[in-house]
């Protein structure tokens, strides 16, 4: 394979074939014939076009196909065995970083921890180490990534690729791409890490069909990804979606930002415990005191107590929901999107959230912006980061 080109995004970016790629990718497998039909551009530029995506390894012919008589034409389609995107979900303890074809699906994952308070230079080598270990085995190991896409919790400046502010990191201003770009020598594109995963949806998931939704992710904080009109809603500076610090509550419980009674204080992971043990404080019994510590209490524990049947930690998701719904109402009503979907770890706990998200949604929201309005689960789950962030490679190269 000494002819082989590799294909980074600069290099297809640079060629004019964005159009027909994107023909191929939503039409595929297709003739030269029929591309050169769809998209009005003469043969003879479509069939040099085509020649220099097949020379990058993007596209691959096929077969034959259905002929009108004469000459059987040769088809197009997509290489997705030889084009990989890194994807990586960098979380506030670990980074999970997955090894993604052209067409979304995941090749290999893997995930790394960090070490305890980690600075920004352990964080970093943790991720670029992930990377390394993503695509250990797979050929020729990078020479096939055509670019690595990053989720980053924060406030992200994606057109200069820098991580403006990342609160658990306590990050200011860290160029990210200048740092990556050089290291694997490769396009890298970053982004917040909601917002990847609401564009991840988009392209893969269940928001394939909508203009306006909302991906909502509540884990260790609460964030969301806006699209809006057809595009991601990234705001005037960078700042959308930083839902975890709406007030949603009139209890004196204390958020990182400073303020209390936050969606981020109240119903993120943490938040649940801390409802919890100010249940426990107040005289409530709970049977989860018979198995650990109150200091060993985490979310994934309460609801694993909640399975069993206890009636403390069963009232702590129900109440969580209703919280959980009063936010989704303040979207509904500000935005109308056809689709809320939840992501994030609590959203595990569905069985005992779902009903009262719905329930408080359907009375806190108007009529007109409930009509048609789906709340659930995202399709891609626990991949929604790595995928996501994987999208935001994909994305760039089928946009013209
Ligand atoms: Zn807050």
């Amino acid at each position: 394979m000494k002819d082989f080109h590799r294909a980074d995004k600069k290099l297809i970016k640079k060629i004019n074939t964005v159009s027909i790629l994107k023909v191929i990718r939503e039409n595929g497998p297709i003739s030269r014939a029929d591309i050169s039909k769809k998209i009005g551009l003469n043969p003879a530029t479509v069939s040099s076009n085509v020649s220099d995506l097949l020379n990058l390894r993007i596209i691959k012919e096929i077969g034959s196909g259905e002929s009108s008589g004469g000459r059987k034409p040769i088809l197009l389609e997509l290489n997705s065995n030889e084009l990989y995107i890194i994807g990586v979900d960098m979380g506030i303890k670990k980074v999970t970083t997955g090894l993604i074809d052209i067409e979304g699906n995941i090749i290999n994952k893997t995930i790394l921890y960090y070490t305890e308070n980690p600075d920004t230079d352990d964080v970093i080598n943790v991720i670029k180490e992930s990377i390394y270990e993503v695509v250990k085995g797979y050929d020729n190991d990078l020479d096939k990534v055509i670019g690595i896409g990053m989720g980053i919790h924060g406030v992200v400046d994606t057109e200069e690729g820098i991580s403006i502010y990342a609160p658990a990191f306590n990050w200011h201003n860290i160029d990210i791409v200048k740092s990556f770009e050089s290291e694997f020598n490769t396009s890298v594109i970053i982004d917040n890490d909601v917002r990847a995963m609401a564009l991840g949806e988009k392209w893969f998931g269940k928001a394939k069909e909508s203009k306006n939704f909302v991906l909502l992710n509540i884990g260790t904080g609460v964030g969301a990804g806006i699209y809006l009109n057809g595009s991601l809603y990234r705001g005037n500076n960078f700042g959308a979606g930083e839902i975890g610090h709406i007030r949603i509550s009139d209890q004196r419980i204390k958020c990182k930002c400073g303020h209390y009674g936050c969606f981020d204080a109240i119903a993120s992971g943490p938040g649940i415990v801390t409802r919890f043990i100010k249940g426990l404080k107040s005289g409530k019994s709970s049977s989860i005191l018979n198995r650990m510590d109150i200091k060993d209490i985490t979310s994934e524990k309460i609801y694993g107590e909640a399975l069993k049947g206890d009636e403390l930690s069963i009232q702590i998701l129900r109440e969580t929901g209703k919280y959980i719904g009063i936010g989704i109402s303040m979207i509904v009503n500000i935005l109308n999107p056809k689709m809320i979907l939840i992501a994030g770890g609590v959203s595990r706990a569905e069985k005992f959230l779902f009903d009262e998200i719905k329930n408080t949604v359907f009375k806190k929201s108007i009529n007109n912006n409930l009509k048609l309005l789906y709340i659930g689960e995202t399709y891609l789950k626990e991949n929604s980061g790595i995928v996501g962030a994987a999208t935001l490679i994909i994305k760039d190269i089928f946009s013209i």
